[in-house]
């Protein structure tokens, strides 16, 4: 691996990145590799499918890690496979996404993004690096059984996680663990909650068919304009009169068309809007709801209503076993005081979803606030995740697959 640090003198590298329980684990040499790589990725960043460069180089530095088979799957996927001392032992899996945004960055660092209006902007390229190092940290201390390393494309657009269960590549595992870098949290705390810790994130399209007039004779229309003003407020009261008040949910109308002059009326109106939940209960609830209300005020306007429902990514409700594994392993490698509350709702929608529905499995919180710093969001131009949660995130995954391979093992 080419070493290029730009800022970072290479002599006290682990001192100054490692937090100190993480010290025994990486060496410098560790430490300058996972940094450069995850600078390298950074600098390339790469939109939802089109992960050609950063599959290909990741997939190179797995294999130099000694992955027993490196295989592309869903076009810019890498799954790699690591042999754990037991080959008989369950398969587990840690995942990292590896996508960027279409958004143009504004960090000022060093290594910003060379691809005009592309950046990292979620934190993607330090959860392919911290994969890349939890597969460093099982090479050389592996689990009870064989551990996938999951490289992921394309979460931002929902895809990529259905994509890679589609072609069976993760048939077998009986446990998945991942995380999301998070600046609300500083640098070595971690989330790993039982419940619910993202959203769904559905979309609905609701069109208003009626009868055209000219605005001046209304009693000759079937006005859909009027019929959508009821229609949105009557989509308010789901939230508020339908769904459980301590459930959380949204329901949003984003866009809404018709018309094209002053004084006509039109035939049709179109409103678009997106639904989260943050339970798979509230979250078939909410669409069926949406339908309900929406064939029942066009009718009471003698208009005729189209809803669809498009399902995007479902909630995640991490079951309580599989935390339990990742709170462990937190606490092993970083000291009780590490693991923390998530303490708030998150209604931003995370592919990991996908994975949740077919096995059991953790998704995290990782802190990733260096100290002093500011609590920004991702998908801002200017967020950047600190560095030290790359070894946060590395130590972490790998003790899970550890601790949950161990206990399916015992199971
Ligand atoms: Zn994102
Ligand atoms: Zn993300």
């Amino acid at each position: 691996m080419t070493i290029n640090l730009h800022s970072v003198s290479s002599s006290s590298l682990s001192m100054s990145l490692l937090l100190p329980s993480l010290r025994p684990l990486f060496s410098d040499g560790d430490v300058s590799s996972l940094i450069e790589l995850r600078r390298d990725l950074h600098r390339h960043p790469e939109l939802s499918w089109q992960e050609n460069r950063t599959a290909t180089r990741l997939a190179e530095v797995v294999a130099a890690l000694g992955a027993e088979t490196v295989t592309r799957v869903a076009g810019t996927g890498v799954v790699a496979r690591f042999a754990g001392r037991d080959r008989s032992a369950p398969l587990v899996a840690v995942r990292g996404d590896i996508d960027a945004l279409p958004i143009e960055e504004a960090t000022g660092l060093p290594f910003s993004s060379s691809a005009p209006g592309v950046m990292h902007a979620c934190g993607h390229d330090i959860h392919g690096t911290w994969a890349v190092g939890a597969a460093m940290m099982l090479a050389r201390n592996p689990a009870a059984g064989d551990v996938l390393v999951v490289l992921q494309p394309a979460e931002e657009v929902g895809e990529g996680a259905k994509a890679i269960l589609e072609t069976g590549a993760l048939d077998d595992v009986k446990a998945i663990f991942g995380g999301h870098v998070d600046r609300r949290f500083a640098v070595g705390q971690v989330v790993a909650d039982a419940g619910p810790l993202a959203a769904s994130a559905d979309t609905f399209e609701i069109e208003l068919v009626g009868k055209g007039a000219h605005g001046a004779r209304p009693h000759e229309s079937a006005d859909p304009v009027v019929g959508a003003a009821a229609l949105i407020t009557a989509l308010q009261t789901i939230v508020a009169r339908r769904i459980d008040p301590a459930a959380a949910a949204v329901v949003t109308v984003g866009s809404i068309h018709a018309g094209t002059a002053p004084n006509i009326i039109p035939e049709r109106a179109t409103l678009t809007g997106t639904l989260r939940a943050t339970t798979p209960e509230t979250r078939a609830a909410i669409g069926t709801e949406v339908r309900r209300i929406a064939e029942s005020i066009a009718e009471s306007y003698r208009l005729t209503a189209h809803a669809t429902v498009h399902l995007g990514t479902p909630p995640i409700v991490n079951p309580p076993n599989a935390a339990a594994w990742a709170r462990q392993a937190a606490s092993t490698v970083l000291g009780e005081a590490a693991v923390v509350p998530f303490g708030l709702t998150n209604m931003g929608g995370e592919d990991f979803a996908f994975y949740l529905e077919r096995m059991p499995g953790c998704f995290m919180r990782i802190g990733a606030r260096e100290d002093g710093g500011e609590r920004l969001a991702a998908h801002s131009p200017r967020f950047t995740a600190a560095e030290e949660s790359i070894f946060v995130g590395a130590a972490v995954l790998a003790e899970s697959a550890r601790v949950a391979s161990a206990a399916l093992k015992g199971a």
